[in-house]
């Protein structure tokens, strides 16, 4: 199948390309060409990876990567994705964080590593990505197992809690831990300068890992897939999703999935204090203003990148109304959700999963349409203990920390402090060795 860039669709390209690439050449992002419809009843009640390889199929067709599809499906859902029931008998939680950074961003990250293990593309590009935390990890975790690669991590000084440290720092020789004395926004801009240096890119060729990689997106919507048709085929409808939402690549994933025929019914997204998404589906503006810190860092976005996927799909303000309801969750939403789960639920809530908490209780009060007989299935992002400063003192005693995690805090770091300077980057990935 052809991708195309969200801008224009006149250049066509192919899926390796569009990995290889990350942004397209006229700063769009890249999308299928069509969606291919999907026959649920064709499912059969197989494990979530053999669905992937089922449902991406068409995504692969003809491509040097289709024999690989299914391995690189299942390397990359090697760990359970369970659908866990609550004491509400309307709200059930799929835990999306037992894989080995204890986060959703597993799945993609990858997924990613596997397709471009396999790409073969000479030279191997470095992959290169800066992180406020989860998607460095994930990323360093992915491709740390995979000796062909190498990747290269920036994140700010001060600006990742003590364990995502530990976890951007603790891998191997293929992968460079560079502590920038910046902010975020600073390493931002020094990937998207190195990205633009052409002499750099002859000695030292990169590709992005960031959440708009298709790579990333395909394999998001192997999740969705895999739980609707459970809950299809156990209650006879379709399933509803609420989902944390930052740069709204997770929620966009489970639009796709829908779009191609997964029997899914409604989506609710609830983001942090940032709330460009529902200020938008309310009013029809689209105004990101300056990014706010909050407690659910992962998801501290102002203007959410994939948004411009979504209006490519959906272009009048009517259809994407019709696609999602959205709510906007304060710290203190946050905190008192976080109490409130783990006395009546029995759920120990990460602080960017208890906005989807926030926002199951706002669906039965707020929203005028709300069916109160309605199953809503919340997307647990990420594990409390990755969170554990947050969660701790709210829940008043010390999280357990998931096997995979307790492993990586165990072992040793390895990192190399650099100034916020462009220039800077450039000669520590000339002097890595290759
Ligand atoms: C990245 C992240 C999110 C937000 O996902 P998007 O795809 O950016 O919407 C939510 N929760 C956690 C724990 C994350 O790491």
């Amino acid at each position: 199948m052809n991708f195309h860039s969200t801008r224009s669709a006149a250049d066509l390209v192919k899926l390796p390309d569009a990995i290889l690439a990350g942004l397209a050449p006229d700063g769009g992002l890249y999308v299928p060409d069509r969606f291919p419809q999907v026959d649920p009843s064709q499912f059969e009640a197989v494990p979530p990876w053999q669905v992937g390889a089922r449902m991406l199929a068409p995504f692969f067709q003809g491509e040097s990567l289709e024999p690989e599809l299914a391995d690189i499906c299942r390397e990359a859902i090697s760990f359970p994705l369970p659908r866990v029931a609550t004491s509400d008998p309307n709200l059930s939680i799929l835990e999306l964080f037992h894989g080995p950074t204890a986060a959703f961003k597993d799945v993609g990250a990858r997924f990613l590593a596997a397709c471009l293990e396999r790409l073969h593309s000479d030279p191997v590009p470095t992959v290169m990505v800066a992180t406020s935390g989860d998607t460095g990890s994930a990323v360093a975790a992915a491709c740390a197992e995979r000796s062909g690669l190498r990747v290269v991590i920036l994140y700010p000084e001060g600006g990742v809690s003590p364990r995502q440290e530990h976890q951007l720092t603790c891998w191997g020789d293929n992968v460079l831990s560079l502590r920038i004395r910046g902010s975020f926004d600073d390493c931002q801009r020094m990937v998207k300068e190195s990205f633009l240096d052409r002499d750099l890119q002859s000695q030292v060729p990169l590709t992005s890992a960031n959440s708009i990689s298709v790579a990333r997106l395909l394999p998001q919507m192997i999740y969705y897939a895999a739980t609707s048709l459970d809950y299809w085929r156990e209650t006879g409808e379709k399933a509803n999703f609420i989902v944390p939402t930052g740069n709204l690549g997770n929620a966009l994933a489970g639009i796709w999935a829908r779009r191609l025929g997964m029997p899914i019914d409604r989506f609710a997204l609830a983001t942090n204090a940032n709330a460009t998404i529902s200020r938008f589906l309310d009013t029809g503006e689209w105004e990101p203003g300056k990014t706010i810190a909050t407690l659910a860092s992962a998801m501290d976005v102002s203007n959410p990148s994939n948004m411009e996927r979504l209006r490519h799909l959906y272009p009048s303000f009517e259809e994407i109304t019709g696609q999602a309801w959205a709510i906007s969750v304060s710290d203190e939403q946050i905190s008192e959700a976080i109490v409130e789960a783990d006395r009546t639920l029995g759920q120990e809530l990460c602080p960017h999963t208890a906005t989807a908490y926030v926002a199951y209780k706002a669906l039965r009060t707020e929203n005028p349409d709300h069916d109160p007989e309605c199953h809503w299935i919340a997307l647990a992002t990420a594990h409390a203990a990755k969170f554990e400063t947050i969660v701790e003192p709210l829940v008043g005693r010390p999280v357990e920390v998931p096997p995979a995690l307790a492993d990586i805090l165990h072992r040793p770091t390895h990192r190399v402090d650099l100034p916020a300077s462009t220039q800077a980057l450039k000669q520590a990935l000339l002097d890595w060795p290759r």
